[in-house]
């Protein structure tokens, strides 16, 4: 008989705690196979091992298709280990997430780190499709809501049994542009709205960014639990990410070269990659994380090792930080840096401070969306003063199928010609500054930027993503900040084929269903 394991969420609400997860990743075929057996053994070995106090089982990383993590986890469960079971929202719809949701609920998996995903890369015969139904932050409000009950529709009036999900989230803040940055961090401020309980940050080498990360989340009094993502490199990891094979994950040219450099020596560059990964775990520490997640290939005995080395730095944290330092020359922070420490002060960003007063963008700020902005101001919005002009047209055009018909057409072809839309019928475009998510985000994230951006651009796509352009133009009316205010916005698929305009005006869109039904948790 195994001891019950201690819940997440009580060793993250111990004062002094420092949680120390191990990460997993299942592979490809039966848990019989040579492989699976690997992953099994090595998971056995750091639930037994007292140094780990949680493993944390992934996803479907990079796209391609593993071993579900709960075949693993159910195994580690029973022998009294606390898991996290990563969840993401590539590969299922949301009645699929739900449905997983009182799978994972039944079997005792409380710890659910809720993730948009990686776009998927591979697939039997051909590459597989993307749902991307709901995103990151639709996820965590669909399972916060499972803790609260959800409404049982067969019983008016009635809910089914709660959850006890502790729900987690990622914050991908190694990042070059402000662009980039800023809307990472307002998506964050989401998640935490959304339910989110803790956050891991992406795999990075700059302690000034996880020192950042850190601040923002104490200055936006966000309730979560911090765990600083702490990754074993070797030579052949330091290329696959310098090359951008694993999206929203930064090796910069400075950290590439030093990683040949040692990888060229006779240990192949063991110690120099252990040193790292204990110096940025005790910096982490030191900084005031909660905890570190701890990735890479390696042996168990090689998690304990970087465990027992970190130890021996504690004291000198701050003096290691500026080991773990390797930025892009030219990238944005939110706060000022810390005289020689090259970590971050409180003090915000003069040169940021600056161009939000003058409104300064990067990017150009296309005419088509000064003028739909004034579009909504005086039609679409619920306060505008011809709102109430199109509700009382679109209650008569109602009345006959071709006055519909004929309608819709004209809409359709206005928006195809303007924005690229796609005839969702539950359309985003103010949310998004008038960036279609439908026709320009592979993901259809319409709740803040996917963690994959790479100078700005797409994870996906050849293009910019539509969330900085969003950031960028909003910034010229100094309403950036609020971007991402709000509710979750998740898009009822009931509408594709019929008017956006319409369902605006006869309150049948998210706009609509936002201001009636939806309740965030408070946090
Ligand atoms: S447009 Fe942005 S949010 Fe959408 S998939 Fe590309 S990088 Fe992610």
């Amino acid at each position: 008989m195994h001891p019950a394991p201690v819940p997440l969420r009580e060793q993250l609400a111990r004062p002094e705690a420092f949680v120390v997860a191990a990460e997993l990743v299942t592979s490809r075929g039966l848990i019989t196979a040579d492989s699976s057996r690997r992953v099994l053994e090595l998971a056995q070995a750091l639930a037994a091992d007292p140094r780990i106090d949680v493993l944390s089982i992934t996803d479907n990383p990079g796209g391609h298709a593993m071993l579900s993590p709960d075949t693993l986890g159910t195994d580690l469960i029973s022998r009294g280990q606390e898991v996290i079971i990563h969840l993401s929202c590539k590969d299922w719809n949301r009645n699929a997430l739900e449905s997983r949701g009182w799978k994972l609920g039944s079997e005792g998996f409380d710890n659910v780190l809720a993730l948009s995903g990686d776009y998927p890369v591979t697939g039997h015969r051909g590459l597989a499709a993307p749902v991307f139904d709901i995103d990151s932050v639709g996820l965590l409000s669909l399972f916060s809501e499972m803790n609260e009950g959800l409404p049982d529709e067969r019983r008016q009036g009635e809910h089914l049994d709660r959850t006890h999900f502790f729900l987690g989230c990622v914050a991908t803040n190694h990042k070059r542009l402000e662009r980039e940055v800023m809307p990472q961090y307002f998506k964050l401020r989401k998640k935490a709205q959304a339910g989110a309980r803790f956050v891991i940050n992406q795999i990075g080498w700059n302690a000034r960014k996880d020192d950042e990360l850190l601040r923002w989340v104490r200055r936006e009094q966000l309730p979560l639990s911090a765990l600083a993502n702490v990754y074993l490199l070797s030579r052949t990891a330091a290329r696959a990410f310098h090359a951008g094979k694993i999206p929203g994950v930064v090796v910069t040219d400075e950290l590439l070269e030093r990683a040949e450099r040692h990888g060229a020596s006779p240990d192949r560059g063991r110690a120099f990659f252990l040193d790292l990964a204990a110096k940025h775990f005790a910096v982490a520490r030191g900084l005031g994380f909660d905890g570190v997640y701890l990735g890479g290939h390696m042996p168990a005995s090689t998690f304990g090792e970087i465990v027992d080395l970190a130890a021996t730095f504690a004291a000198d944290w701050r003096a290691l930080a500026p080991e773990i330092h390797f930025p892009f020359p030219d990238e944005f922070y939110f706060f000022e840096p810390d005289g020689d420490t090259k970590l971050s002060s409180g003090e915000l960003n003069a040169a940021y401070v600056e161009s939000k007063r003058r409104r300064k963008t990067e990017l150009r700020v296309p005419v088509k969306y000064r003028v739909s902005r004034r579009l909504h101001g005086a039609v679409f919005a619920d306060d505008a003063p011809l709102f109430p002009a199109g509700r009382a047209f679109y209650g008569a055009v109602e009345k006959s199928k071709a006055a519909t018909k004929l309608a819709h057409l004209a809409e359709q072809a206005a928006k195809v010609t303007l924005f690229d839309r796609r005839d969702c019928g539950d359309c985003s475009l103010p949310d998004i500054a008038y960036v279609c998510p439908e026709s320009q985000c592979a993901k259809n994230q319409r709740n803040g930027p996917c963690g994959g951006t790479r100078d700005g651009l797409c994870e996906v796509y050849d293009t910019e993503c539509i969330w900085s352009q969003a950031y960028e133009r909003l910034k010229a009316y100094g309403e950036e900040e609020s971007m991402l205010d709000g509710p979750a916005i998740v898009k009822d698929n009931a509408l594709i084929r019929t008017s956006a305009w319409a369902n605006t005006f006869r309150g049948r869109d998210h706009h609509a269903r936002l201001d009636r039904d939806i309740r965030e948790p408070d946090i």
